[in-house]
């Protein structure tokens, strides 16, 4: 896996845990929490990189217009995992079944 590819790896993973599945961030509050609670070896930069990465192409994350962010409330763009979403659910089984 590439530094990147890691780096997008984490931010999905930062969905898929239990206190975060339905909450949706803007970008700069997503930076922002992953910085603080992501892994440590990923800098500030590849975390900018990996969010404006995910908000062109989501993959397994949706990108909701106009849904308010969970920290700040602005009510512009903001990305999250859906858990009621099958590609979501899917991944959370392989997380659960992975050891
Ligand atoms: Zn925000």
């Amino acid at each position: 896996m590439t530094f990147d590819g890691f780096a997008r790896y984490e931010l999905e993973s930062f969905f898929l845990r239990r206190d975060e599945q339905g909450k949706f961030y803007c970008r700069t509050c997503l930076a922002m929490q992953l910085a603080r609670r992501g892994a440590r070896k990923i800098t500030a930069i590849a975390w900018a990189a990996a969010v404006e990465e995910a908000f062109i192409n989501p993959g397994l994350l949706r990108v909701r217009p106009g849904r308010p962010c969970e920290i700040c409330k602005q009510p512009g763009l903001s990305i999250g995992a859906d858990p009621h979403d099958d590609e979501v659910g899917d991944a959370l089984d392989l997380l659960i079944r992975s050891p």
